[in-house]
């Protein structure tokens, strides 16, 4: 028999070897047609008297991604059409359809002949779901072979068998933060934890995954065999007393019970142990039901896995223009940002001219890289060799001649106008016609700095977050005058770099920071109303942010908030900024001080390591305080949830940001806005556009005009509308980018 995804070659010992090689894909993945073919190969396999056993693996450098994702957006949309029609026939036809694979994999390794998985790269969840049901897993060694059951990171879970097979093999402890972290596993690791049989050289993986079919593998899996003990003991038993008592708090601690996939992990664990274990997999496959049904796995599907795979691919890339190979790019300013911005674009293996205005601080922007250098390589996360290359592509100097034959140069100075022009028309004396020159300014518009420029056109933001090589998100911004071409390398540049790009037109704080400061703000406005700080710190992680607004307002630095207002309110007049958050700010850094973390003193205190940071205990003093008991914890969430989300409908209805995707990723990639959520716009539609305006209408009632619902909010409301669905035009869900 022929497959379309597959090949199947049987040698001389009767050994199968099935190669999965997806012809139009770059990756292998679960579709209906691959589950299809798999089952008639098994049926193959196992009724072919001449095969004595198969080895499966994968004709690409990477086994597989799992499950085709963008294939179950457009189920989810089903499913979320349907429920309001049928909700119980809805769950019924579920959960057959989900038992599909679960049923395929049991089938697999109940066959009677032995089944090898063959690990030659990247095995992620359905996948490696696939390979636990193989009676031995063989993994090639390599840093690129990695493997996990990561789905609990876009809103599901490992539902094809996963949450019974893998604390069926290893410990319950180590299984669950496998399962609820989504955590990437090496060969080693994977092995020690007893996921896998064997770890072989590359190429040896077929070889030593055919000798243990020859050497007598069992067909039968160790929770098919009679007297069948769960390593690490059963659940009622000493170590279970020890381990479960503290996993629900673990969690809570953890993440605040936002995301139901987690939790409904840690059911499945905790109950699929305790019955035998076809019944494990039927429950395991009620609750995939379950999820599959709840707002957050759709949301989180569409924005963390649809949206981002299609906006990392260039989604808002003009047409016909040719990609970029970037042979060389300039940075110029070799401090905090410049000096990130040079490592990230050498680690993408582009030379890089490094400039300051003298040796000293070009040396010193190339210092950091040799900082992060020795630090990946003390962790083993970067061979020395790879280090040495890396730190080789950057030359940093004063002299602009060396920009010469750059595609892209991007200045990091001091934000100043001045500084920036003059920096402009340097490099521009040495930059050849078509060459790109970017700014990383945060605050000072585009279309302004444009004008410094000889070309325009070719003159566009590139803004990064700090710290630059850990954060995933850059915003692009477009001058009026930036042209397709500047786009065009701008994006390409990071796509290079392996970030993900947000493209935003010009306008004070861009994007991220519009948001971001209305968290921040927000938090002004509770702390002089008299919540107390540790409240509003922790409900705002309750909702879902990874950071609390007052820490997060100390790492961006208390006086860089007091020079924002001033700005603010010199190009905007006095009532731009709330004069009561003013002398908030103006007491903090002027009357007391506090500057943030940079000088260990901002809302929180900073003592000397170990001892941690804490809220500074004189900021309570500074307002009346109100009775824990009497602050609503729901009204709180609401409102940072509700500010933050309107200034990103704000900035749709203004055309600062054209396409909902960008400002749900740029949400949750730029400030971690409750990921469950799936991100600021999705938080809106998900509740429905009706009931978000009421619940502004409401706050607004209690707690400012700035929580009034705009006009363009009031109209969606009325029709009935999404952002998605108004928005989504050239930005469908799911379409190709
Ligand atoms: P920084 O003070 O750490 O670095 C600025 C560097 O520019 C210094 O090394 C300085 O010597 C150099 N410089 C000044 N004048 C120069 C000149 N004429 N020629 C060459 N080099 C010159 O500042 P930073 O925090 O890295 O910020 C740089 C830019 O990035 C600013 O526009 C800022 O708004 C923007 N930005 C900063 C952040 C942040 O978190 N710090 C985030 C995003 C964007």
């Amino acid at each position: 028999m022929s497959y379309k995804n597959f090949t199947i070659e049987t040698d001389s010992d009767g050994i199968a070897l099935i190669t999965w090689d997806m012809a139009d894909k770059t990756m292998n993945v679960f579709t209906l047609e691959v589950l299809d073919e798999l089952d008639a190969i098994v049926d193959q396999v196992t009724n072919d008297e001449a095969v004595k056993g198969a080895v499966i693996t994968s004709g690409k450098s990477t086994f597989s991604g799992g499950a085709d994702l963008t294939m179950m957006n457009s189920v989810f949309e089903r499913i979320q059409e349907e429920r309001a029609k049928d909700p119980s026939g809805v769950s019924k036809a579920l959960f057959d359809q989900v038992g599909r694979m679960t049923g395929l994999f049991r089938k697999l390794e109940t066959c009677g002949k032995p089944w090898v998985s063959a690990i030659n790269g990247v095995c992620m969840g359905g996948a490696f779901e696939m390979s636990l049901a193989c009676h031995g897993r063989v993994a090639a060694d390599g840093k690129d072979v990695k493997m996990a059951l990561p789905e609990v990171k876009v809103g599901i879970f490992p539902g094809a068998g996963g949450t019974q097979r893998v604390p069926r093999l290893t410990n319950q402890q180590d299984a669950l933060m496998m399962m609820t972290t989504g955590q990437n596993l090496s060969p080693k690791k994977a092995k020690s934890l007893g996921l896998i049989h064997e770890i072989a050289e590359p190429d040896k993986l077929i070889e030593t995954a055919k000798q243990m079919i020859r050497d007598g593998l069992k067909p039968v899996q160790p929770w098919d065999e009679k007297g069948f003990k769960l390593p690490g003991g059963a659940i009622w038993s000493p170590q279970g007393a020890q381990l479960w008592p503290a996993v629900s708090a673990n969690l809570r601690k953890q993440s605040y019970a936002n995301y139901p996939a987690a939790i409904a992990i840690i059911k499945c664990v905790y109950e699929g142990l305790q019955v035998p274990f076809d019944t494990g997999l039927r429950i395991e496959q009620r609750y995939f039901t379950e999820i599959l049904q709840t707002p957050e796995a759709y949301a989180m599907v569409r924005s963390l896995f649809v949206s981002l795979q299609e906006l990392n691919k260039g989604a808002r890339r003009p047409a016909g223009i040719e990609k970029t190979k970037f042979s060389k790019i300039g940075v110029v300013g070799a401090g905090f940002m410049g000096a990130g911005i040079a490592f990230v674009t050498a680690k993408a293996g582009i030379p890089v001219v490094l400039i300051d205005r003298d040796q000293n601080a070009a040396d010193k922007g190339k210092a950091h890289s040799q900082d992060l250098v020795a630090a990946a390589v003390k962790k083993r996360r970067m061979s020395e060799e790879d280090g040495e290359a890396l730190l080789s592509l950057i030359t940093p100097t004063t002299d602009y001649a060396a920009l010469d034959g750059a595609d892209l140069v991007i200045e990091a100075v001091f934000e100043d106008r001045g500084i920036k022009k003059t920096v402009t028309e340097a490099a521009e004396a040495v930059l050849a016609p078509g060459s790109v020159f970017a700014s990383n300014t945060s605050t000072l518009p585009i279309t302004g700095l444009a004008e410094n420029s000889r070309r325009p056109d070719d003159f566009v933001g590139i803004h990064f977050f700090s710290p630059v090589d850990k954060m995933m998100l850059v915003e692009i911004i477009l001058g009026e005058k930036t042209g397709d071409k500047a786009l065009a390398v701008a994006l390409d540049y990071v796509q290079a770099i392996k970030k993900t790009p947000i493209v935003v037109n010009d306008t004070r704080g861009f994007y991220v920071n519009r948001c971001v400061m209305r968290y921040m703000t927000e938090a002004y406005s509770m702390l002089i109303e008299g919540i107390p700080p540790a409240m509003i710190e922790n409900i705002a992680k309750m909702t879902g942010m990874p950071v609390g607004p007052l820490a997060l307002n100390d790492e961006v630095a208390i006086d860089l908030s007091q020079k924002v207002n001033r700005a603010t309110i010199a190009d905007l007049g006095e009532g731009a900024v709330d004069p009561r958050h003013v002398e908030l700010i103006d007491t903090m850094v002027d009357t007391h001080g506090r500057l943030g973390r940079k000088n260990g003193k901002g809302f929180y205190d900073y003592p000397a390591k170990p001892a941690k940071k804490h809220l500074w205990p004189e900021l309570k003093d500074l307002y009346p305080q109100q009775d824990p008991d009497d602050v609503s914890v729901d009204e709180v969430k609401r409102r940072f949830l509700a500010t933050i989300a309107l200034e990103a409908a704000r900035t749709m209805e203004e055309g600062i940001v054209t396409d909902p995707r960008e400002a749900d990723i740029g949400s949750i990639l730029g400030f971690g806005f409750a990921p469950y959520t799936g991100g600021a716009l999705s938080y809106i539609d998900g509740l429905g556009v009706k009931a978000f305006v009421d619940m502004c209408d409401d706050l607004a009632s209690r707690h400012g005009e700035h929580f009034k619902p705009t006009p363009l909010l009031k109209e969606m409301a009325a029709n009935g509308e999404t952002f998605y669905a108004r928005f989504g035009a050239g930005a469908g869900i799911g379409q190709a980018a």
